[in-house]
């Protein structure tokens, strides 16, 4: 208790499609973009729903977690 998590998320950019699902499923009130229009990668998450992750069509995101 009292102790939160947050992901941060990386993505493989070989693989990436830029289709934007990522973008347009991510819950996130504000807007939660990268320079190359998928999730942000630098700025730790701490909703982790972790949807992201599952429905990229090209599997190019992954997640570490992290204390924050
Ligand atoms: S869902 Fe995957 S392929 Fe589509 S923009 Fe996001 S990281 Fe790229």
């Amino acid at each position: 208790m009292g102790k939160s998590e947050a992901v941060l998320f990386s993505i493989s950019w070989n693989a990436c499609i830029q289709c934007g699902v990522c973008i347009a499923i991510c819950p996130q009130e504000l807007p939660f973009v990268s320079d190359f229009d998928t999730i942000a990668v630098h700025t730790p998450c701490a909703i982790a729903c972790m949807i992201c992750e599952t429905i990229c069509p090209v599997s190019a995101i992954t997640s570490v977690l992290r204390s924050a």
